[in-house]
């Protein structure tokens, strides 16, 4: 039995959460809406919409209805108050830092961070906001790195590509003890691994592009609030958006600065696909975890392989934290090393199933040499701190048969 404090979400409510505050025309699913503003009867009507004090949509930019069933969605699958989707997962993590942060502040961010992340980070260093890069696998180095100014905390779940799992729960305890913002990234985990609330996320993020959709057809993301944190501690928040319940206080100053200022609205078209997809999350990610784990198992007992990286590996380094903290599953993704004697590049060529692309969490099995694409522009000494080998591997797992992929990797080693 899992010592997991995972609390699943239910697939019921879930398959059901868009319908919950009104169908049109009956309809099962949620209509696309594609109408890009929106006109009331009354001036009277169109004012207090405007000024919030009635509930209602003004102009596709800040929110659409089929948005809103999504984030209706994520809010079940998170147990979160509020969510706002954006048009990709690094449009959330930009429009949610440029919201709430401010010149002269100092942020704690795991050095095991996705590439495009980690370039943002020298962005916001550029910005005049101080980022202290730790080991976040080690609660001791988040602990010394806070400070007086310490604004917010970032984490990634499962890191990609090495998988390293961060130490979720201690981290969030630090930061419920100094009152500081925990932001983590969980488009490794999905709310199936891990519900993180449960580990005392105050904001969560994922890139809807990859499990959430999961069919590799739209690229979306999304921050929910957990309502964990008190926003009226939080000195950042500008006074226009200091009313009302302070509970709303972050995530209204996220849709108004961080979302309809810059303009990275999620597409009605894509909330449709995304929202379609979700439908089957548990369903996938079972699968796609299963897979990763056989394929592991299989990949670490052959000679040709130097070393495997999969959470679900009593070999992994955070073996046991992953127990305990997710769901008793461990992800899609796995990294290994092939012998020095095999060349990468033309292992890769061998594979005749797998793909070779960037991505992750789409329905087909995908792999990539990682230092010499994805991770090439951050350059040898961020990647070697980051424990990527210049012949690491990622595979992120599909839907296929768990035989026919074994049958692929034992005839592209032969
Ligand atoms: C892909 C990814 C992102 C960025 O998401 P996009 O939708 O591609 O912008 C952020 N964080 C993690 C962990 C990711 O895997």
């Amino acid at each position: 039995m899992s010592k997991s404090t995972a609390k699943p979400f239910s697939e019921s409510k879930l398959l059901h959460a868009d319908r919950r505050s009104n169908t049109e025309h009956g309809a099962v699913r949620k209509p696309l809406h594609v109408s890009a503003t929106y006109a009331y009867p009354t001036a009277q009507a169109l004012v207090d919409t405007f000024q919030g004090k009635q509930s209602g949509y003004v102009y596709s930019r800040q929110g659409n209805p089929t948005g809103a069933a999504l984030e209706a969605q994520i809010n079940m699958l998170e147990d979160s108050h509020s969510t706002c989707c954006f048009t990709t997962g690094m449009a959330a993590i930009s429009g949610m830092m440029i919201a709430l942060l401010r010149h002269g502040d100092h942020i704690i961010c795991s050095q095991f961070l996705f590439g495009n992340t980690n370039s943002f980070m020298g962005t916001l260093s550029q910005l005049g906001v101080e980022v202290s890069f730790v080991d976040a696998t080690d609660p001791q180095q988040v602990a010394s790195a806070i400070r007086s100014d310490t604004r917010m905390v970032f984490v990634e779940t499962i890191a990609n590509p090495a998988t390293q799992v961060a130490a979720l729960a201690e981290i969030g305890q630090l930061c419920a003890q100094h009152a500081i913002l925990y932001v983590v990234d969980s488009t490794m985990t999905t709310p199936v691994l891990l519900q993180s609330k449960n580990i005392g996320a105050s904001l969560v993020i994922h890139s809807l592009s990859k499990g959430i959709g999961g069919h590799g057809n739209a690229l979306g993301g999304s921050i929910s609030d957990t309502g964990l944190f008190d926003w009226s501690t939080y000195s950042n928040i500008y006074p226009a958006y200091q009313k009302g319940d302070p509970a709303k206080w972050g995530i209204t100053q996220i849709r108004k600065k961080g979302l309809r200022d810059m303009g990275a609205t999620l597409r009605a078209e894509d909330a449709h696909r995304i929202a379609t997809g979700l439908e089957t999350l548990s369903l996938r990610i079972k699968a796609t975890c299963d897979n990763a784990l056989a394929l592991a198992t299989w990949l670490e007992q052959q000679p040709q392989i130097k070393r495997v990286y999969y959470p679900g590996l009593a070999s992994h380094a955070q073996h046991e934290r992953a127990a305990e903290v997710f769901s008793g599953l461990y992800g899609g993704l796995l990294s290994f090393e092939l012998d020095d004697t095999i060349d990468c590049l033309a292992f890769l060529d061998r594979l005749q199933m797998v793909i070779l692309s960037s991505h992750l969490s789409d329905t087909r099995t995908l792999a990539i040499p990682v230092a010499r694409t994805i991770f090439w522009e951050m350059g040898p000494e961020r990647r070697a701190s980051m424990g990527i080998d210049d012949n690491l591997i990622r595979l992120s797992l599909g839907l296929e048969n768990t035989n026919d992929l074994i049958d692929d990797f034992r005839q592209a080693l032969a």
